[in-house]
């Protein structure tokens, strides 16, 4: 087993919840000069040196991204959300404002600093090391994922290769070419890339890599959708969750169980029930909250993530204390869908899906008929491969595995969307 720092990983949760309060406290001593903070303390009727750990914590009111884009809006550019001067920051990103407007997160060096940690966990545990060359599969602009990749990559030791602002086509050359050893990009873009490789006659299998790690989008923690890039790149594939504000906050580990580990180290976390806002118990879903420990340049507190994540608290084989949580992040608060009385995930719907392994692109439209909701899956299949066989296999694998009836069409080739980052496979239409 690779650790990043097999020490303060491995140890007993006691200590662990020590470590995370001394730096809370640190933390808050430093929020003294952040204006958006002390206002929230101030509503909440609270002073910051009062609270002394991670379960007093949970007195301060939750943080949401709402608030935080609302606060950007009335105080342009960064809101009060700035501990320090602006001269002590080096790192601009925005998120891709998936959910709406798009929200700017700075960080100082330091900062920055704890943000290569925590990719450094990811690395690490997933077993990159220096000898590696690390091609990031992602695009240029202001949005953190591939900054982080390859900073991260080199914080390591490791040799980080760009793929920004090159074709799908030229991204495979480069890895070929360069031997290139561990791909990071989303699950989506890792099946597209494979899709591409077929039709160059590329084969990925003879390709150097041998690690992937999945960010920016939940599914690399979904069975069918890990086997079948590990199938196509021959490689062993690690999901990761994190998010523009907040930092990159869980990694998989090589004992693969199907859960991934959240790092306590550098966040403190809570889950719970999005509908009462209780804290949820060990096995059920609920929301995940952050905390970031070492980002006190712009910091969140007590953050929604938006993430419906279920918590696992058993001891992980690799020998690291920290929680885990089943499945990665099994979707997003307000993305779940009630179709005919049933509570369905897309990582649910992505799951089955994905199982039929001729089935090279696909979008859900989301119909009320006759005011029931119906699910039409729109499938792109690969040459040679017959529609009606796939359909028959979709509908009954619904019909076993979640219970649910759903409609499939078929697509023409190359007629729906590929995406390179966050996919949106979902359409929603009134009767
Ligand atoms: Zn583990």
């Amino acid at each position: 087993m690779d650790f990043y720092d097999r020490e303060s990983e491995t140890q007993d949760r006691h200590s662990l919840k020590q470590f995370q309060d001394g730096r809370l406290r640190n933390l808050l001593r430093e929020l003294r000069t952040n204006q958006f903070y002390r206002e929230k303390f101030s509503r909440a009727g609270l002073e910051m040196d009062e609270l002394r750990s991670a379960e007093d914590l949970k007195r301060l009111p939750f943080t949401t991204k709402g608030e935080l884009v609302a606060e950007q809006r009335a105080y342009p550019p960064y809101g009060r959300l700035l501990t320090y001067p602006l001269s002590r920051y080096g790192y601009l990103h925005q998120t891709s404002g998936t959910t709406g407007v798009p929200f700017k997160c700075l960080d100082t060096r330091d900062d920055w600093d704890a943000w290569m940690r925590a990719w450094g966990y990811v690395y690490r545990a997933a077993g990159v090391c220096e000898n590696d060359l690390v091609f990031c599969a992602f695009s240029f602009g202001p949005y953190l994922s591939h900054w982080a990749a390859i900073d991260g990559a080199r914080h390591i030791g490791a040799l980080a290769i760009s793929g920004g602002g090159l074709t799908s086509e030229q991204r495979l050359r480069t890895i070929f070419d360069n031997r290139c050893t561990v791909l990071v990009c989303t699950p989506t873009y890792a099946l597209h890339l494979a899709e591409v490789a077929q039709r160059l006659s590329l084969d990925l299998g003879s390709s150097a890599i041998r690690i992937t790690i999945h960010a920016g989008e939940p599914g690399a923690s979904v069975e069918s959708v890990k086997r079948t890039i590990e199938q196509s790149w021959g490689a062993t594939c690690f999901d990761h969750a994190g998010a523009t504000e907040a930092g990159a906050w869980a990694f998989e580990c090589q004992a693969q169980t199907g859960a991934i580990h959240l790092n306590e180290l550098e966040f403190i976390f809570e889950v719970i029930d999005p509908h009462t806002n209780g804290s949820v118990n060990n096995g059920t879903r609920g929301e995940l909250v952050v905390t970031t420990l070492s980002r006190p340049g712009m910091p969140v507190l007590r953050y929604r993530t938006g993430d419906l994540v279920e918590l696992l608290e058993d001891p992980c084989p690799c020998g690291r204390t920290s929680v885990r949580i089943k499945g990665g992040v099994l979707g997003r608060a307000d993305d779940m869908l009630i179709v005919r009385g049933v509570n369905l995930y897309p990582s649910a719907i992505d799951n089955v899906v994905r199982s039929q392994k001729s089935i090279v692109e696909y979008e859900v439209e989301i119909r009320r008929i006759e005011g029931m909701d119906d699910l039409l899956i729109k499938t792109e299949i690969g040459d040679g491969k017959n529609f009606a066989d796939v359909k028959e296999a979709l509908v009954s694998e619904f019909r076993s595995q979640l219970n649910i009836r759903v409609s499939v069409e078929s697509a023409e080739t190359g007629s729906l969307p590929r995406y390179e980052f966050k996919a949106r496979r979902y359409k929603r239409f009134a009767e």
